[in-house]
């Protein structure tokens, strides 16, 4: 049997583009597969279609040996059989029932006390106690979701999916959220599907990334990579940041970080790091890269003076985009003119320079007991 979630379908909306979606995502280890693109690209729809709510022009669905979609043979299982739990990105609370009762609603079929016992659960899990009599007017942003989660989990789906799950929420809350959700969704033990167009929030939460545009999956396979080696110049544009790399914090003194990237070290600002953090990605923007020749360098600091060879030279428009090798890969994006000054070429020697707070560092949520 296979043990994957396959879909391939097609499906057109007058006036909008053709969504022709073909995705493998391997169920063997559950982790969080991010479906990252831009506005109007289809992503919700590829979540609908899945959860049963629409209907493919035509196409298939198969969860490990389950087919629960296949127009060419008039396949169609219903929402309720799919077992699967879709949470839309406002969450849909009943403004007019307490938590308890929301949690409570799709649990009507099963006896009182066996349903009593599972909110109760959830609540707990979900660290909702004492706000269980409360409506969803009275609750916060990051509590309504988590009363939307619990509602969702009460039906045990076997795979989990999740519309921008932070849009909702004001900046300071989203990253609160956000880390507690990477840390829920990595104790559960089913497949997850995430909806995002927030590149901290793909890096964050993702195992897998799963890049849509027009309608169509361009690229997918494990977050670093596709950050790394986008398949083709509009996956690139689309995941838009030019150095992300993984690393792992060595120490952290005055605020400031010591990483190791590949052979190299890496200062950067540990603001957005917690104290037990040590698995992050560091993102770097090209135009925050300063090329050296020679010995003449500047002793500033807090910088990071990284020794590299030119690997290639590329035209974007009135700046080359430069690729090195800095015992890790980094871009760096120059005027054509400063590159001409400096007579860079391929395979020159060169320092790096980057200040530290342009080092942007991600947590990286590594999923122990979940991949293993
Ligand atoms: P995303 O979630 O990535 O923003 P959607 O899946 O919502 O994208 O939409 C993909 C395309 O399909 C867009 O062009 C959108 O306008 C169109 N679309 C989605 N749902 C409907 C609908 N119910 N009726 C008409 N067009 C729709
Ligand atoms: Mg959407």
């Amino acid at each position: 049997m296979d043990d994957a979630l396959t879909l391939q379908f097609t499906k057109t909306f007058r006036g909008g583009p053709e969504i022709a979606v073909d995705l493998r995502i391997a169920m063997g280890t559950p982790g969080v597969t991010v479906l990252f693109g831009p506005s109007g690209s289809g992503k919700t729809t590829l979540l609908r279609v899945l959860a049963g709510l629409d209907r493919p022009a035509e196409g298939t669905i198969r969860f490990g040996g389950e087919t629960w979609t296949d127009t060419a043979r008039g396949i169609y299982v219903t929402p309720q059989h799919r077992r699967v739990g879709l949470l839309f990105q406002d969450y849909a609370l009943f403004p007019h029932l307490t938590v308890e009762r929301n949690i409570r609603h799709g649990l009507r079929s099963l006896p009182g006390s066996e349903a009593g016992h599972r909110v109760a659960k959830l609540l707990d899990r979900l660290k909702l106690d004492g706000l269980a009599n409360r409506f969803p007017h009275q609750l916060s942003g990051g509590q309504k979701q988590r009363v939307a989660l619990a509602r969702t989990l009460a039906m045990q789906p076997r795979l989990l999916m999740l519309d921008e799950p932070l849009s909702a929420l004001d900046a300071p809350t989203r990253e609160t959220v956000r880390g507690e959700l990477a840390d829920l969704l990595r104790s559960l033990q089913i497949p997850v599907l995430l909806v995002t167009h927030d590149r901290v929030e793909a890096l964050a939460l993702g195992d897998g990334l799963a890049i849509m545009d027009e309608g169509r999956v361009w690229q997918h396979g494990p977050v670093e990579e596709v950050f790394r080696q986008p398949a083709n110049e509009n996956v690139a544009r689309i995941v838009g940041v030019d150095t992300v790399v993984a690393g792992r914090v060595l120490h952290i003194a005055d605020g400031m970080a010591t990483l190791a990237v590949g052979n190299a070290r890496l200062n950067a600002s540990a603001a957005s790091l917690q104290p037990d953090e040590t698995e992050v990605f560091a993102c770097i923007r090209a135009e925050d890269v300063i090329l050296f020749k020679g010995s003449e360098l500047p002793q500033a600091s807090p910088r990071n003076r990284l020794p590299g060879v030119i690997k290639s030279l590329a035209r974007e428009g009135p700046m080359l985009r430069i690729k090195l090798d800095c015992g890790f890969a980094l871009a760096a994006l120059l005027t054509r003119q400063a590159c001409e000054e400096l007579a860079l070429k391929e395979g020159d020697p060169i320092v790096a320079m980057v200040k530290a707070p342009n080092v942007h560092l991600v947590p990286r949520e590594v999923r122990h007991g979940v991949r293993d």
